[in-house]
């Protein structure tokens, strides 16, 4: 029964030369349940389907000279058009994927997953994309990480994935998204253990077979901050201040 709200999906533009490089992994486990569910729905537009030669080319050497090939503006620019044509009045936040970006994490994944308008993914290839589309089409530059991929596509995959398992009803567990690593607070999640107890001479910590609630969650607690500190000690020291400044405010 609908309680006058309108569900909808939240819409993904991916803008790539190579489609059939993602479409098996979107179809696939969450995300293919999601886009069958219409949670999410995923487009794709071709940059070769813009140029105006015989050869379809999206590239050309870089001035200056170098290794390499560009990929030009004209192809990737009016490809985005197309998107921002269809999609209007929405308005999908345009971001170009890129080493240069500003660097993916689980606060932007939050933002994304906010966006009334979805998004449009933008992938280069070759050694990159002609630097007027990033400053004068594109909302943003990404990058999911410090190395370099080949393509955008990856970053692309991997922005969905985690945007995805964010709107409601993606994940089976309502509860499961709160409890991850990153999510409420910077701390890494606590170690997880299943069957069987005892496992090649390595037991499972006897506080999560006590039944105690109060005990695990205290147990849990600890192991995240224990484990972050140990790991990641910029988060530990970003979670540490904003509790002292909870603290100071209490
Ligand atoms: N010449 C570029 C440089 O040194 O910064 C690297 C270009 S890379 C070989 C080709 C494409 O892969 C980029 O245009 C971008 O779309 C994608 N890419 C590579 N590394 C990435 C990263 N860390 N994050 C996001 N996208 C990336």
């Amino acid at each position: 029964m609908s309680d006058g709200r309108e569900t909808r999906a939240y819409p993904f533009d991916v803008v790539t030369l190579f489609e059939p490089l993602m479409s098996g992994y979107l179809g696939g486990s969450m995300l293919g349940r999601a886009a069958d569910r219409g949670i999410v729905t995923v487009s794709f537009t071709d940059p070769r389907d813009f140029t105006r030669d015989v050869h379809r080319t999206v590239d050309d050497g870089p001035f200056g000279g170098g290794a390499g090939m560009v990929m030009q503006p004209e192809p990737l620019a009016a490809a985005i058009e197309s998107v921002r044509e269809r999609r209007a009045p929405a308005r999908p936040r345009v971001v170009l994927l890129g080493p240069a970006g500003r660097v993916f994490d689980q606060r932007v994944a939050a933002e994304y997953a906010a966006l009334e308008g979805g998004l449009c993914l933008v992938c280069g290839r070759y050694e990159g994309v002609d630097e007027r589309v990033a400053a004068h089409v594109v909302d943003e530059e990404l990058s999911i990480g410090d190395y370099v991929l080949t393509g955008g596509e990856l970053g692309a995959l991997v922005v969905i994935d985690a945007v995805s398992r964010l709107l409601p009803g993606v994940l089976g567990n309502a509860t499961g998204a709160h409890e991850e690593s990153f999510t409420g607070t910077p701390l890494l999640e606590h170690p997880q253990y299943t069957r069987p107890r005892e496992w090649r001479g390595h037991a499972v910590p006897e506080v999560l077979l006590s039944g105690n609630h109060a005990a695990i969650d205290r147990w849990r607690q600890e192991q995240r901050e224990l484990r972050t500190r140990a790991r990641r000690p910029d988060l530990f020291a970003r979670w540490a201040r904003a509790r002292d400044e909870e603290d100071g405010a209490g």
